[in-house]
């Protein structure tokens, strides 16, 4: 069904086309009833029925019928997410959180075992470390996944499932992706990856041996700060199993109108992440020189552990490491909330990958924190950089820091 969807090919006189031209080209195509050269917002709940519909499969996803089962805008998208992955194909959902929810459910059954990432996404971390085990039986270990050694002590004769982020939110913590796919591999096992903080501009796991990619397109992809939704990129088999169980069954179908929002941001992907990545380093090396700062954890930063293992899995020379580093402040609890308040560019608020550069003081009272390294016990700050000036926000990092005292 996506094939002829794609109005550009993939290839040029078999020369493959470059990822700024398939951000832009993939997923678009000429509207037939009017000439439009992009593609309009199909608002519909339902769609015309053939003169006899009694062969139709009520569940199917591959035919338009019910905008549960799937819509155009929704297949535009997919279509564009699976080529910049790499995959086979895409499903787009609702949320991130909707990707990771239709992942593990369609993926993992009661006496299944998993193995995630002790640092996660924190919906990630509640279905595994409580909602899949206590409603499903489903059996998990939370794993320190930056050493590999770890994830093969922790596999089990019923493990399916590796789930890993990396860079982990919040503490920027990094997952070798070809050395957890090789474990997950030989069990017998799949490999999911969250790709959100990285894009597929700057890693793609498939390529990498993950199994499953799945991106928050809420963040980076869409970029623009209004739109939610997310992303499974992986084999056709298991695209549709999800479609099958978890999108008409469970619901969690990204709207109309935000999946075209996301496509339209989506067109910009490299072009922005150049700057994310090339500001964060930036910001990060500057915090570093600055002696109120306990630590900076930034992928970018040679002082990073994880560092040669981010470099080694960039997928383009012209990579970087992302928008978001955390970092920590020697101050106590109102000296947080005081250099906040000080701040004129840089946004109070949670989430990433927007246009504006966002900040929120996390830690203190975190459920997961007996999992963080010991250096973010006493509260840190995640900054999503994003895409003004970066004098402009070196300048307002430094002048909070003044006027809050600090
Ligand atoms: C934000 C985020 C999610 C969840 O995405 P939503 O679109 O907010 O549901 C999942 N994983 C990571 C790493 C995220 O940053």
């Amino acid at each position: 069904m996506t094939s002829d969807l794609v109005h550009h090919g993939e290839s040029f006189d078999d020369v493959p086309l470059g990822f700024a031209t398939k951000s832009i080209h993939l997923g678009n195509g000429v509207d037939a009833e009017t000439g439009a050269i992009r593609r309009p917002i199909t608002l519909a709940n339902a769609y015309a029925l053939p003169y006899d519909p009694s062969d139709i499969n009520w569940s199917s996803s591959d035919v338009n019928l019910y905008t549960r089962n799937g819509h155009p805008n929704q297949r535009y998208l997919e279509a564009k997410l699976a080529n910049l992955e790499g995959t086979e194909d895409a499903v787009v959902l609702a949320s991130g959180v909707a990707a990771l929810a239709a992942t593990f459910t369609t993926l993992l059954n009661r006496g299944d075992h998993a193995i995630f990432s002790d640092t996660t996404y924190i919906a990630a971390y509640r279905l595994l470390n409580q909602i899949l085990p206590e409603k499903y039986g489903i059996e998990t270990s939370i794993v320190d996944t930056s050493d590999p050694q770890n994830i093969a002590k922790a596999i089990r004769p019923n493990t399916k499932l590796i789930h890993i982020e990396t860079p982990a939110n919040p503490t920027l913590k990094v997952t070798d992706i070809e050395a957890a796919a090789r474990l997950a591999h030989e069990a017998g096992a799949l490999l999911s990856v969250d790709n959100t903080f990285n894009s597929p501009f700057n890693v793609r796991p498939a390529e990498l041996g993950a199994d499953v990619v799945i991106e928050s397109l809420t963040k980076y992809i869409n970029g623009h700060g209004d739109a939610l939704g997310g992303a499974i990129a992986c084999a056709k088999e298991l695209t549709d199993r999800i479609r099958f169980t978890y999108q008409v069954n469970y619901g969690g179908i990204i709207s109309p109108f935000n999946a075209w929002l996301i496509n339209r941001g989506s067109v910009t992907l490299p072009l922005r992440m150049r700057q994310h990545n090339a500001s964060a380093l930036a910001i990060a090396r500057h915090l570093e020189s600055l002696p109120q700062v306990r630590f900076v954890a930034y992928p970018g930063l040679e002082s990073h552990p994880g560092h040669d293992v981010a470099v080694r899995q960039l997928a383009r020379p012209d990579a970087g490491f992302g928008g978001v580093l955390s970092f920590g402040l020697d101050t106590d609890h109102d000296g947080h909330n005081r250099f906040v308040s000080k701040l004129n560019v840089i946004t109070s608020a949670v989430s990433l990958g927007h246009d504006e550069s966002l900040i929120v003081f996390l830690g203190e009272d975190d459920e997961r924190q007996y999992l963080y390294p010991p250096e973010f016990h006493r509260g840190f700050f995640r900054l999503a950089v994003g895409l003004e000036d970066t004098d402009d926000l070196i300048r307002d990092i430094d002048h909070a820091l003044a006027e809050a005292g600090l």
